[in-house]
């Protein structure tokens, strides 16, 4: 017998360490070493879990040279030989080739599939289940299903039938490949660390304790099972460790930050609910019933002794700027402490409103000044490109600008006690008296450390209340916001006349284009939202299909609405460029917006009531929802028309049925769930960062484990917070939470 090359031996010169360099034990060609870096695969450790897919049964495979006639057989191989003829009695066609697999050949014919020689090739791996016809000495798989591999699974000579790879049983592990590194390749270097005892010598991070009170098996036990299982049981027992593992880390972080907070002091906050009501009745509406309960949680909150840290999460359009506004009236008009009992001229407590745009920010300054106009409260704002103050000193009901030296001096000595602003809210220049509260809206990530920046040399760590449109499934928001309470605006405010949603067809636009026309002669206004800024590198496949900003405003204005003014908005142009656009269209100089997705945050022009949705499949359905958000604002009736970028038919029937989702939704909540099911969690929520294999990925949706990592990570935190005696982890943790923006 041939001996293969891939049989372990005893190559290493000193003791094998989880952290050594695999190509310090391991001979790699050029090959091998940039697939290895394409997995991110670079020591020992990292290879050993680098964990296999899936497992195959050898016990369901022959060997071609046993098949006898009429088995049902699955066999794996090599396909040559590929033709298609005409027999040349019935005419019918027949594809014909053979399967090799190390043992034999075998010849497959397919009867009137003349189509499946055109989609194999020789020399493709496969996995062919058929039946056995012919005669003896001629045996043929007659119409066999063919799955396309992209290796055999480990070693058809020496693995399956020769039993050499140390498995005694028949379920063997099939790994992620990629170009220049095999599956084979990962299981017999595996079983070499195996072989040079390096399960001896793996430290377990977990602590003992937890994984027995989940029942899962500890790092060694894992290791062994997962890469070598001798049951399909102890697969999945290890699976199952490794997937907890990893929501515990994300746990452990996010119960480390919470505490932080927690053991942090703050300002405490205490108002009378007569007072808010006089603030809350002046609005032009009557609050929601999810708003006042959402306003209730926070005042709560900001009466605690300790800072808030609360997410504030509602569709767009639920008025979350309100509740905003409200608690910045409670802090506002709040003493600090060394006030009250100095009676000193000291100013009020103070609050930053962040927003993610210089034209939100100017929006959110906007709609405080009608909040807040009746009082005695300063409000400034301040952006990259100017500062206001209000009220203005010559006329009472207007914003003046200010230079911002002068503005950051009055925020610094507490006169101004609202100051709201994009991130140049966190620069170093500013500076608050009594920071006490601080709102920031549609920022995913705020850490601890921020907002102790914030502060300054405050020792009193300010309320967070994080605001978001992102609807986020349930299961999701555990882990995502697990730092964080959540508080919902899970009802819209009345009188809201729902937006009509169609899907369209390339082919269809005459009718989309007629509709936005007799909208735009009645006054209103509409956006075009495109998949792209520009045109693309046409060489690039399937790249004409996709619309872009540039070419579609030019062909509007020249062939679809000759007489509308036109402008455009994308993300590479500058701040001030984008903000002198978007007052272009808010005060009606230009008739139809065209833009990439940069106007899903929070933009409120009320009387754009159309939105044409390019390439609408290219986007998450929580994203779709989100941007005909822009187009809900005024009284007058929105309208949606999603267009696909092809038109529909055959493989494209899924695309309108995801699509169609949207015009049945009944909000955002709902189309998170069905975007989970269908793109997983790694293409949403900006989860690929958080480093998540696609077992943690699985795990994280699954309520009961998330909530047991949870559970176990809060307990560790609570006996030493530091991480002290679990180094180990606290190295994990801190990648994890500089990947996450915590830190
Ligand atoms: P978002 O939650 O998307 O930030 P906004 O706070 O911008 O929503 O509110 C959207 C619009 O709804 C604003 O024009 C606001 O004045 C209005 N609004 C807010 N609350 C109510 C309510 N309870 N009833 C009627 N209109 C409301
Ligand atoms: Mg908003």
């Amino acid at each position: 017998m041939k001996k293969s090359i891939f049989t372990p031996k005893v190559c290493y010169y000193y003791k094998m360490l989880p952290t050594d360099l695999l190509t310090s034990h391991f001979r790699l060609d050029e090959p091998h070493k940039k697939a290895l870096k394409r997995l991110s695969i670079f020591t020992v450790a990292e290879l050993l879990l680098h964990l296999p897919q899936r497992y195959e049964d050898v016990s369901d495979i022959q060997a071609v040279g046993s098949l006898i006639k009429g088995q049902d057989a699955i066999v794996f191989g090599q396909l040559g030989g590929l033709n298609t003829r005409k027999s040349w009695k019935s005419k019918v066609p027949i594809s014909e080739g053979w399967v090799e697999d190390g043992t034999a050949r075998m010849k497959i014919m397919w009867f009137n599939q003349p189509y499946i020689a055109k989609m194999l090739t020789d020399g493709m791996y496969v996995k062919l289940v058929g039946k056995v016809a012919g005669t003896e000495g001629k045996l043929y798989l007659t119409n066999p299903e063919v799955e396309k591999l992209d290796s055999l699974p480990i070693d058809r000579h020496d693995s399956i039938f020769n039993n050499t790879a140390n498995l005694d049983d028949t379920i063997y592990p099939v790994y992620r490949e990629t170009k220049g590194v095999t599956s084979k390749w990962f299981f017999h270097t595996v079983q070499k660390c195996f072989a040079a005892g390096i399960l001896d010598v793996m430290a377990d991070p977990i602590p003992e304790a937890i994984l027995h009170r989940y029942n899962l098996p500890v790092l060694k036990t894992a290791l062994q099972w997962i890469h070598t299982p001798k049951k399909a049981d102890h697969a999945q027992s290890a699976r199952k460790r490794f997937a907890f593992e990893e929501v515990f880390y994300i746990q452990t972080a996010k119960a480390k930050e919470r505490a932080a907070v927690t053991v942090s002091s703050s300002y405490l906050i205490k108002t009378e609910p007569e007072h808010i009501d006089a603030f809350t009745k002046r609005f032009p509406f009557p609050l929601t019933k999810a708003q006042e309960k959402s306003i209730r949680d926070i005042l709560h909150d900001l009466a605690g002794k300790h800072p808030m840290s609360r997410l504030l999460e509602g569709d767009v359009g639920s008025g979350k700027t309100a509740v905003a506004a409200t608690t910045a009236y409670a802090v506002a008009t709040s003493r600090p402490p060394e006030g009250l009992a100095a009676k000193l001229q000291y100013g009020n407590l103070q609050v930053a409103y962040m927003a993610p745009t210089e034209i939100l920010a100017k929006q959110h300054f906007e709609s405080f000044i009608q909040y807040f106009k009746h009082l005695p409260i300063q409000i400034g704002l301040v952006t990259g490109s100017g500062c206001f103050k209000f009220p203005s000193k010559s006329n009472p009901d207007k914003p003046t600008p200010i230079s911002k030296a002068q503005l950051l001096k009055w925020v610094k000595n507490g006169e101004i006690p609202i100051l709201i602003g994009t991130h140049a809210l966190i620069y170093k220049s500013v500076e608050f008296k009594h920071l006490a509260h601080v709102i920031i809206d549609e920022q995913h990530r705020f850490g601890t450390n921020q907002r102790r920046a914030l502060a300054k040399k405050d020792t009193r760590m300010p309320h967070l209340l994080s605001m978001t449109a992102t609807p986020i499934p349930r299961t999701l928001a555990l882990t995502v916001y697990g730092d964080l309470d959540i508080s919902l605006l899970d009802e819209m405010p009345k009188g809201r006349k729902p937006i009509i949603t169609k899907v369209f067809a390339p082919s269809q636009m005459e009718e989309v284009y007629a509709h936005v026309q007799t909208e735009l002669d009645a006054g209103r206004q509409a956006y075009v939202i495109c998949p792209r800024i520009d045109e693309p590198d046409p060489t690039k496949e399937n790249a004409l299909q996709l619309k872009s900003v540039k070419q579609e405003a030019l062909r509007l204005k020249k062939l679809v609405f000759k007489n509308a003014r036109i402008d455009i908005l994308h993300s590479k142009m500058t701040p001030k460029e984008k903000d002198t656009v978007m007052e272009k269209f808010l005060s009606h100089q230009i008739d139809i917006l065209v833009a990439t997705s940069v106007v899903e945050v929070g933009v409120n022009v009320p009387n754009a009531t159309n939105i044409i949705i390019e390439g609408a499949e290219r986007f998450g359905l929580a994203q779709l929802h989100q941007l005909r958000g822009r187009v809900v604002r005024g009284t007058h009736q929105a309208y949606c028309f999603a267009v696909t970028s092809k038109d529909t038919s055959g493989s494209t029937g899924k695309t309108m049925e995801r699509l169609k989702a949207l015009t049945e939704a009944k909000n955002g909540f709902e189309l998170a769930e069905y975007d989970l099911t269908l793109r997983g969690s790694g293409e949403l929520y900006g989860m690929k960062q958080w480093g998540l294999t696609d077992l943690g990925m699985e795990a994280i949706k699954n309520i009961k484990m998330v909530e047991a990592a949870r559970t176990e990570a809060q307990r560790l935190i609570a006996e030493d917070q530091e991480l002290k005696n679990h180094p180990a982890i606290a190295n994990k943790i801190a990648t994890l939470s500089k990947n996450l923006h915590m830190e």
